[in-house]
């Protein structure tokens, strides 16, 4: 776990400014959410953090460690997509065990974290299953457990749910912050969907092209009548 804080960090591709001025400092074990119409610039963020983009300026901490030189595999950052990918020839109990045994975790924690995990996102009763006998909101729900297994300092999600069917979609934003309350670990998440940030949100950052035009908590966001 740590804190997480941009300053002024900017991004180009040839002509195009993608993101401009972006500050902000994300507390410790906090849930953020970064919103706005596509093109805006949020997984341009996203992947700034993770390391798969370098920022043309600004600079980037994780903890108080400068990480604009530090590449993506060396950061303790673990970043989910749309389309997961499992491995397919491991049960779901060994694709989430898998980061955890990569880094040579004692076998009895192993077990800890994976039965904790499991039972946050309701997949107990699949762990001796292979991927291809899941469907596909069950697959995604172990990609999420594997990506948080090994408890990064900062967790990444780009548009996680957005592939899963709406009662799938409620169910596992559900025991997504049931397992971030269990773990605490810094989170940033982008969506399109406003009951996604509403319900996950510590705060939610509204972008526009490119920039940064609100920072709130999720009611001084949205509006109720
Ligand atoms: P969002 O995630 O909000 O949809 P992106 O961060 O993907 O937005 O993109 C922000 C802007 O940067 C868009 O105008 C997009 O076209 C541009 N952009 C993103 N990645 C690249 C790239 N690799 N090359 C050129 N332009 C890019
Ligand atoms: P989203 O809108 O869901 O964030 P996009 O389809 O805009 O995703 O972008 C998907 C990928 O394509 C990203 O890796 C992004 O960096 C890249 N990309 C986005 N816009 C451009 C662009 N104009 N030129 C080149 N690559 C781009």
């Amino acid at each position: 776990m740590a804190k997480v804080r941009l300053e002024e960090i900017k991004r180009r591709f040839n002509n195009v400014t993608a993101i401009e001025d972006i500050s902000f400092e994300i507390p410790d074990g906090e849930f953020w959410v970064l919103v706005g119409p596509s093109g805006c610039g949020k997984s341009t963020i996203l992947r700034t953090i993770a390391g798969l983009e370098t920022a043309t300026s600004g600079k980037l901490f994780i903890g108080d460690r400068l990480m604009n030189n530090i590449p993506a595999r060396q950061r303790d950052v673990a970043m989910v997509f749309q389309n997961y990918a499992l491995y397919p020839h491991m049960t779901v109990a060994e694709n989430i065990a898998f980061g955890l045994q990569m880094r040579k975790v004692d076998a009895k924690l192993i077990q800890e974290r994976v039965a904790t995990v499991a039972r946050s996102l309701s997949l107990e009763h699949l762990l001796d299953r292979k991927p291809k006998q899941l469907s596909g909101g069950q697959q995604q729900r172990v990609a999420l457990g594997r990506a948080i297994a090994r408890e990064p300092q900062v967790f990444l999600l780009d548009e996680p749910l957005s592939n899963l069917d709406a009662q799938l979609r409620d169910d596992t934003r559900a025991e997504l912050k049931q397992l971030h309350q269990e773990l605490g670990i810094t989170t940033v998440y982008v969506t399109h969907d406003q009951v996604e940030a509403m319900t996950l949100a510590d705060k939610i950052v509204v972008l526009n092209r490119g920039r940064i035009q609100q920072i709130g908590e999720p009611q001084s966001i949205y509006a109720f009548p």
